[in-house]
């Protein structure tokens, strides 16, 4: 368990707008900031950040809470690392005690070491590449691809010299361990009995890989004799810091201008991204391997609404495009597909014929559906009703990943017109062996707000004033019966939670550490509730409110009464009896519902 005051400290020192503005373009709306949602897919934005209450709330999808858990959303964090990761983010040192669990785990542990490691071995890859004179031949290369030192230097290009085991012995030299350097997979273990190992990258160009910190986590390594027989690129494998899928380079360095733009390009190799972006083009992105997977595509769908794929014109290029299609659509991102002269790559089409030549072919990229349809239309022979049903299904399965409806008519629409035949004839050929719309792609998923009860209108209303208003909470703490009352009340439960809690209503970092600590479905009902403008006289509301706990109370008895007196098999004599009560909580429910309407006369 982490400290409250911990968390307090690392809240109070996180301004929630400079985290969210940091991932989501926000404009400024009066009180509060407003955005497009980072969770679900909309036209008009729905997300809004409360600088003085220090939440979000999305009015579309119903997310929000506190500046923990949009990082432990956004991120995927769980809510130790999202602490830890806004303390980083403010330069606040945590006591190790801090975190049990956290900095004793080993994990954790091997984690930081392996961190520690890639930058210095980044370090130590520079080095070579700038002052080794074995590097020649990489730095010769980079000067054919207009690579020059600056750009190297900002990009930590490295070059990793031709021995086997140079690496090992400057990182054992310099405090890592044998396992050290096998957990991070930059030593190699020999399959034989002898069990020798060896440097994993070799003459190699060493490009580093971010994470979304910037922080080195894996490398690539490119091969540089052309006529070499080993594989162009050698990357890191799967290591504690590293998962494949899971990264996409360069983002760290192109996030803001891809969010400014709304649209990320895509470029198939890391040089070629590093040349666009050199070029002035920032909005470029690579995935980490050919295809993008589920993973990649969501972390790009924080940033941006549509994708322009631009893959070489070969025919593996066209394949890696066509291969990324479906985690792009499923993300519900819009794509598009660029299409370079063949034999070029954005690389050297930037080289040969500027910067604004790529801009051109960016411009002209079409839609994935047109580009789809003249491909998959070469390939089938449509004038044959076989070829035209193998055609319907090679593109259904494309069109049953598009969640927007009306998208999804207007591309039934664009195949069969490929096809010259009505958009029913098209529905009909894929009746037989796909089920066009199956899947329905939903749009808003279910948060796991569901599963807690929304508390009754009172009890919201006095959960705001015990969360923004600390008179209000003193008042409601002075109550004698406090305690009793909520127990009987819907949600009644969960605004003890917050009178019992140990906070300050005015603070906001209080109240946020108080959130977090919340099971998930409490804290995002609470944090609503704390979005809540307070009202203009909160001792008239506390009042009200409290006397409609009662309210609430007596209503719920006098169903149950009512409900017991229908019930078969009951005798006269209590029938009587629970008459008599429900009469009785009528005329307390009659006196209280005079009391509060004129107490409102009073506002
Ligand atoms: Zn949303």
């Amino acid at each position: 368990m982490i400290p409250q005051e911990t968390i307090e400290r690392v809240a109070a020192a996180n301004d929630i707008v400079e985290v969210i503005g940091a991932h989501v373009s926000l404009k400024r709306m009066g009180a509060r900031f407003r955005a497009l949602c980072p969770f679900h897919k909309e036209k008009t934005p729905s997300f809004y950040v409360d600088p003085q209450r220090q939440t979000y709330k999305c009015f579309g999808c119903g997310v929000g809470g506190t500046v923990f858990k949009f990082v432990m959303a956004y991120e995927n964090l769980d809510f130790p690392s999202a602490v830890r990761r806004l303390a980083e983010r403010v330069n606040l040192p945590l006591a190790e005690a801090e975190f049990r669990g956290g900095d004793s785990d080993p994990a954790f542990q091997l984690k930081r070491r392996l961190l520690s490691l890639h930058a210095e071995a980044a370090d130590w890859f520079q080095r070579h590449l700038m002052k080794s004179p074995e590097a020649q031949p990489a730095r010769d290369y980079l000067k054919g691809r207009g690579i020059d030192r600056e750009v190297a230097a900002s990009w930590k290009l490295g070059y990793a010299p031709n021995a086997w085991d140079g690496l090992r012995d400057w990182a054992i030299g310099n405090g890592y361990t044998m396992d050290e350097l096998v957990a991070g997979g930059l030593v190699v273990v020999k399959d034989d009995a002898k069990r020798g190992t060896y440097d994993r990258f070799r003459d190699r160009l060493m490009i580093p890989i971010g994470n979304e910190q910037g922080e080195t986590i894996a490398f690539s390594g490119r091969v540089l004799a052309a006529e070499a027989q080993a594989a162009k690129y050698v990357n890191s494998p799967e290591t504690p810091l590293f998962t494949k899928g899971a990264v996409l380079f360069g983002l760290h360095r192109a996030r803001r201008a891809i969010i400014e733009a709304g649209c990320a390009i895509v470029c198939e190799g890391q040089l070629d991204l590093i040349a666009a972006f050199e070029a002035g083009i920032e909005n470029v992105t690579a995935p980490q391997g050919t295809a993008f997977t589920s993973r990649q595509a969501t972390l790009l769908r924080r940033c941006a609404e549509e994708v322009i794929l631009c893959f070489d014109a070969d025919a593996a290029g066209q394949q890696a495009a066509e291969r990324s299609f479906a985690a792009l659509l499923e993300a519900n991102l819009t794509v598009r597909v660029a299409s370079m002269p063949p034999g070029e790559d954005p690389d050297s089409l930037i080289r040969s014929r500027g910067a604004d030549a790529f801009r051109e072919r960016i411009a002209q990229a079409r839609d994935f559906f047109d580009f789809q349809i003249e491909r998959l239309g070469g390939t089938f022979d449509l004038g044959t009703a076989r070829g035209q049903a193998a055609f319907a299904r090679r593109m259904a399965e494309s069109v049953r990943l598009v969640g927007d409806p009306l998208l999804r008519e207007a591309v039934v629409g664009k195949i069969s017109a490929r096809l010259g035949l009505p958009a029913e004839r098209f529905r009909e050929l894929l009746v037989a062996k796909t089920r066009l719309y199956a899947t329905e792609p939903a749009d808003d998923r279910p948060t796991e707000l569901s599963v807690v009860e929304r508390p009754a209108v009172a009890v919201s209303q006095l959960i705001t004033l015990a969360l923004q208003h600390e008179e209000s909470r003193r008042w409601m703490l002075a109550q004698p019966d406090w305690r009793e009352r909520l127990r009987r009340v819907r949600g009644g439960e969960l605004l003890a939670r917050v009178l019992g809690a140990r906070l300050t209503a005015s603070d906001s970092a209080s109240t946020n550490a108080f959130l977090s600590s919340l099971p998930p479905g409490e804290e995002q009902v609470l944090a609503d509730l704390g979005f809540n403008e307070v009202p203009a006289h909160p001792a008239h509301v506390l009042e009200d409110c409290w006397l409609g706990l009662e309210e609430e109370e007596l209503v719920a008895r006098r169903e149950a009464f009512q409900a017991r007196m229908r019930a078969p098999n009951v005798a006269l004599e209590e029938t009587w009896n629970l008459n008599q009560q429900v009469l009785d909580l009528q005329n307390r429910l009659t006196d209280i519902a005079r009391l509060r309407s004129s107490r409102r006369g009073l506002d």
